[in-house]
């Protein structure tokens, strides 16, 4: 609502990208309506117009590029609005967007979002401003969800990320890794459950290498997190997201098996079934420990669901090399897998290997994975038919409005009919499920079924 705001506190923000730049962005509202910025749904009706954006995958770059490029004429008629590109996109191109945009006044990058009030002064009062600095650590604790769930929270445990996996650019965009103490995400997560919040996401670009350099000498890890959480009253899920297959250990394993807040869900991104691909990516695992970690998984969180990430078509992917990848999804058979065609990151130790494989072979390989995933994810989830799971309440479905949505420990969504005016939102009800797609849940309440 921004009625009797003055135009130059109006803001327009854009969001692209991870679960991080959702996390950074609802950070930069909370320090934006601290100096008294308002949020509009209009770019024409804003002061500042900003894009947090993101750097991992062309088209997304390229989709800013675009509304960056259609802002000249707005800014032409109305000088003293401020357009910023923020976040990992700006760390990448840096001064090359001032150049390329003339009418951008703030480039920022993931390490100085907080500065944003005074970075927008500084623009009004220069022209433009780059803020790009990844060294100093960002330091914040929030007291309040401006996520659009209530319920839910995304906490983040530490940012940056230490590895050098060649086809990606977030080292370079983000920093080195760095965790926030143990005692301070505690802290945060707190006043988020007192205020209402029930479920919370740990983020962290690896987040179960969390605890590197904390304390010297002494061996602090995500379980350490995981413990304290949960004993929180009032929580009740705790997810965390990405893990990285090379710290992955046995005590997390246990923690997510022992802790009855900690879902039995793994997002846990292979990007390859074979040990050649991986090495060419840099991603200092092998096959061997990746379905080792899986095994233990299935062991010791029972019922545990995981999920991956995949690329196909790679520098150099042999179709020997995509059979090893087929091979491991008809084995391992993921619940879910976000498969991807490989993209060239400039600036990365990838873009000087040839980019060889031909765009219609990347293609087929995607559409093979994608159709053996629909299988396995719509085999698995027919295995829920008949039994009862436990769902919290986001909303409304998008896709029925005489059904709600939610999702159940292990991430799958579930929709079930409306009853009534009876508000949900954010409750926890079982459901019995009754019928599946590869991708959702479809059931009642019991007691309700027709
Ligand atoms: S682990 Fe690899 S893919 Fe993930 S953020 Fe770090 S460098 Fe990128």
């Amino acid at each position: 609502m921004t009625d009797g705001v003055p135009l130059d506190r109006r803001v327009y923000f854009e969001v692209f990208g991870c679960q991080m730049n959702k996390l950074d962005a609802e950070l930069m509202l909370g320090v934006l309506n601290e100096d008294g910025y308002e949020l509009t749904d209009d770019p024409q009706d804003a002061g500042v117009i900003l894009y947090n954006t993101c750097a991992i995958r062309e088209q997304a770059e390229n989709r800013v590029f675009s509304k960056l490029g259609n802002l000249k004429g707005l800014k032409k008629s109305r000088p003293d609005l401020v357009i910023g590109m923020l976040g990992c996109g700006a760390q990448n191109h840096q001064h090359d967007i001032f150049r390329r945009y003339p009418h951008v006044g703030i480039v920022c990058g993931p390490g100085e979002f907080l500065r944003l009030p005074q970075l927008i002064d500084q623009a009004r009062e220069e022209g433009q401003v780059a803020a790009l600095d990844l060294d100093k650590p960002v330091r914040f604790v929030r007291t309040e969800n401006l996520g659009p769930r209530p319920q839910h929270a995304f906490v983040s445990v530490m940012r940056g990320c230490d590895m050098a996996c060649t086809y990606c650019v977030v080292p370079t965009t983000r920093g080195g890794e760095v965790s926030r103490p143990v005692s301070e995400i505690i802290e945060e997560a707190d006043a988020l459950v007192a205020s209402g919040v029930k479920e919370i996401t740990l983020l962290g670009q690896t987040v179960n290498s969390y605890g590197k350099r904390l304390a010297p000498g002494r061996r602090i890890g995500l379980q350490h997190v995981l413990c304290g959480l949960n004993q929180m009253d009032g929580l009740e899920r705790i997810h965390f997201i990405t893990s990285h297959p090379r710290f992955m250990n046995r005590e997390l394993v246990e923690a997510m098996g022992e802790l009855d807040k900690v879902c039995e869900y793994l997002h846990l991104p292979v990007q390859s079934g074979s040990d050649d691909v991986l090495r060419r990516m840099l991603r200092s695992y092998t096959m061997k420990h990746y379905r080792k970690i899986i095994d233990d998984c299935r062991q010791l969180v029972p019922d545990i669901a995981i999920a991956t990430d995949v690329i196909v078509g790679f520098c150099g992917e042999t179709e020997a090399e995509f059979a090893e990848t087929v091979k491991l999804l008809e084995e391992v058979r993921f619940n879910g897998a976000y498969i991807f065609k490989y993209s060239e990151r400039p600036g990365t130790p990838a873009a000087e290997f040839a980019d060889d494989v031909p765009d219609e072979v990347k293609r087929e390989r995607n559409q093979i994975l994608l159709e053996i995933q629909r299988r396995i994810s719509l085999e698995l989830n027919s295995e829920s038919i008949g039994q009862e799971t436990e769902v919290l309440v986001e909303g409304v479905s998008k896709k029925d409005k005489t059904r709600w949505s939610g999702r159940n420990r292990k991430h799958q969504i579930v929709v079930f009919p409306i009853q009534g005016d009876e508000n949900l939102v954010g409750q926890l009800v079982n459901v019995k499920v009754r019928d599946v797609t590869s991708v959702v849940l479809v059931g009642e309440r019991p007691g309700e079924e027709s």
